[in-house]
């Protein structure tokens, strides 16, 4: 069994309900069990800037599955919920990413471990520092309260609700 965080994300359709299918859709697999979620945030699109504003959260998972494999995964998930892989950083009705698993540091085609832009985006930040705050980045060597401290994106990253 090993812990991962996952980046949950929507920006087209009904945002929260995207949130709440994927995570629905995660907790319907037996290699996955959901153990925490932050609060929803609403953010400013970071880089592309000329779509809608974002839900974002970020949940901790026990998974039985390897790094690909739960890839494979969350992308079948997105796949299942419609999502059009169009270009880059534009719109989509759900983005699922994987952050962090364990403190594996890992460099393939298909897989970047640690995620490679979560130390610059204060929508994965800050979500992290709220399920734990003295998560530690094993390639920064910093925790995700430094890393948050340190980051220099200004977008607007405002709490959207509670409990997803
Ligand atoms: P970003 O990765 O900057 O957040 P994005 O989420 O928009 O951008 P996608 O189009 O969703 O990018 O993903 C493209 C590919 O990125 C995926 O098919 C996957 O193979 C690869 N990828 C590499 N590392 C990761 C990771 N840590 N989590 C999810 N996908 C990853
Ligand atoms: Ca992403
Ligand atoms: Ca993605």
């Amino acid at each position: 069994m090993s812990h991962a965080y996952l980046g949950l994300g929507s920006n087209l359709g009904d945002r929260l309900l995207n949130l709440k299918m994927a995570i629905r859709e995660m907790e319907k697999s037996d290699s996955i069990s959901m153990l925490d979620l932050s609060p929803v945030y609403e953010t400013e699109p970071v880089g592309k800037k000329d779509q809608p504003w974002f839900l974002n959260a970020v949940g901790l998972i026990e998974t039985t599955l390897e790094p690909l494999r739960l890839l494979d995964d969350i992308l079948g998930i997105e796949r299942k919920m419609g999502r059009k892989r169009e270009n880059k950083w534009g719109p989509r009705n759900i983005d699922l990413d994987i952050l962090l698993y364990a403190d594996l540091i890992m460099n393939s085609d298909r897989l970047t471990l640690p995620h490679p832009q979560m130390h610059k985006r204060k929508f994965v930040l800050l979500p992290l520092t709220r399920i734990n705050p003295n998560l530690l980045h094993p390639l920064l060597k910093k925790n995700v309260t430094e890393l948050l401290n340190e980051c220099s994106d200004r977008s607007e990253v405002r709490l959207f609700e509670k409990t997803p």
